[in-house]
Formats: structure tokens, sequence, C-alpha cells
């Protein structure tokens, strides 16, 4: 994916897709002092893009990475990039970390704190499982405490432990796992928030030790235009059995139906599914 046409910008400036590279000492690389986001342009425009640029700098923040570059700079970064690639419908990541330099050891402060951000082309996240559902398996890996790790930071180091879930979930044959937290509780998949439905009510994990996802958050909002109440509170996992429909959300993830969680719970792609699906849909576009 390395060798092929295309502007990405780092640093402030645009350069060719191929000379994208970085040194292998860079810091982060070795202990994972990066920060990153995931958005999607439609029809020309990235949606919620000021909230992932801001999200972008809170992260860094977290991290003791403050970002030498103000959310009206991360923006005309993106809107840069997508020009320059002629890009109306794409997938935009945005990667800030400290670069390599004199501090070899854990410290980085001496380092240098550089950005880039580059656009593709990136379809349905989960492919057929966007209509069908997807099936899910149960991570044997949990969201740590916030106490543990700066949990709200969209931070690389997070996803270790999501890329280990979703192989082992790839092994069996599902779509991505749901992770449980620390104390047992249903948290979330390895790159999108979940939701579920029962008696025409919807039911979602409280997000007090992972990502309070900006698709979450503009689901919530359209559920209650919609009139629909809303529990955000602890789940557990024996409670799926009791749960009628379950969706994922997520940038890249966008509404997607879940059909399967494990050997044991099933959902239908159900209504509300389908309803909030094509409203988000529609906004998105809108
Ligand atoms: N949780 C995790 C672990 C994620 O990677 C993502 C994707 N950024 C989300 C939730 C959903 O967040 P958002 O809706 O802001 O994309």
């Amino acid at each position: 994916y390395d060798d092929r046409d295309g502007q990405i910008w780092m640093d402030g400036k645009l350069v060719p897709w191929r000379d994208a590279n970085v040194h292998i000492l860079t810091h982060a690389l070795h202990y994972a002092s990066a920060v990153f986001e995931g958005e999607r342009c439609y029809n020309g425009t990235i949606f919620k893009g000021r909230e992932h640029s801001e999200r972008l700098i809170r992260s860094g923040a977290l991290l003791d990475m403050p970002l030498p570059y103000t959310a009206d700079e991360i923006d005309a970064a993106k809107a840069l990039v997508l020009e320059a690639n002629g890009m109306r419908d794409a997938y935009v990541r945005v990667v800030a970390w400290r670069g390599a330099g004199e501090d070899m050891g854990v410290a980085s402060a001496r380092n240098p704190l550089r950005m880039a951000v580059a656009a593709w082309e990136w379809g349905a996240y989960y492919g057929d499982a966007k209509t069908s559902g997807a099936k899910l398996d149960i991570a044997k890996w949990r969201r740590p405490s916030p106490d543990t790790i700066p949990c709200k930071a969209k931070a690389a180091g997070l996803y270790m432990i999501c890329t280990m879930s979703k192989h082992a979930a790839a092994a069996k044959g599902c779509s991505d796992a749901m992770m449980l937290d620390y104390r047992g509780y249903v948290a979330e998949a390895t790159g999108a928030n979940i939701f579920f439905v029962k008696d025409g009510e919807v039911h979602t994990p409280l997000p007090d030790c992972f990502l309070d996802g900006i698709t979450r958050q503009t689901v919530i909002g359209l559920l209650h235009e919609k009139g629909i109440r809303v529990h955000e509170r602890h789940i557990k996992p024996e409670e799926l059995e009791g749960f009628e429909q379950c969706w994922l959300t997520g940038t890249a993830a966008e509404v997607t139906p879940v059909g399967q969680i494990g050997e044991d719970f099933r959902f239908e792609v159900g209504a509300l599914t389908r309803d909030i699906a094509e409203t988000y849909e529609k906004l998105v576009r809108s």
C-alpha cells in the first residue's frame, strides 16, 4: 500500500505518497507515542471534521503530547489532502506522533512532535455484514481501567489489545470482537461502540473507560429526536440474552447491525436498527 500515487500531508506540506516515510528510530514505533483520528468525507465534507480535530488535540494532551497545531490548522490540512487527491468521498486518517531524536529511551520530550494526514477510499468496514448483520466474538482481552491508562485518548497503544482481539475473532469466522471492561461489563467492539434494543428502548454501555465515539453521540441524538429512550448504563454480559437487536457505531463502521455475539446470543436486524442506519446515512450526506 506504500507504493502508489497520491499526496500525503506531512509536517506542514504535501509529499508524494511513496515518500511519506519515517525513520526506524521513530519514538512512536518503539513506545506507542502516537494519537490518531479516523474520519469520513461524504460529498466533499468531512462529517464532524472539527470534532475529530478537537479530539486529536485532546488525545495528544492526555498523552503529554501538546500538538503544535490548532484545530483550524488540522482542518486545513485535511481539506488540502482531499483537494490534492481529488477526493470527495474518502476515509481520512490523521496521525500525530513523537519522532526520532535525542531521546532513544522512554522519555520523549526532546523529540519532535510530528503529524500526517492521508486519505483513501474505504468502503463498508464490515463488508456484507453492513446489511446482513455482523457476528461478534467475545474478546479475551478487556478494556483497561481509567487509572491504568488514559482511556479517553484515541491513542495507538490502546489498539494493541484490539488488534489481538480482532485477529482471534477473524480466526473464528467473526467480523469483530465485543470487549468487556476491566469490571466485566460490556464495553465496545475493537473499533466501534455498541447499542442494544429491548422493548422499544435502547441500552448502551456507559463510556466511562473507553471512547465515547462521535458516531455514538450522533446516534444517541438521532434516537432522542425520534423520541426513543436511551439508557446509558453498565450492562452485564448475561443481559445479552434479553436484547432483541444490536448494532455497532463508528466512523468507519457507520451503523452496522449485529446478528450474533458468541455462540449464545442472537439478534434480529430489526426495524429500529434499519431506521437508525438509514437516518445516519442521510445525515452524513446532507
Ligand atoms: N471505539 C473504538 C475503540 C474506536 O476505535 C472507535 C473508532 N474511532 C470508536 C469506538 C468509535 O468512535 P467514532 O464514532 O468517533 O469513530
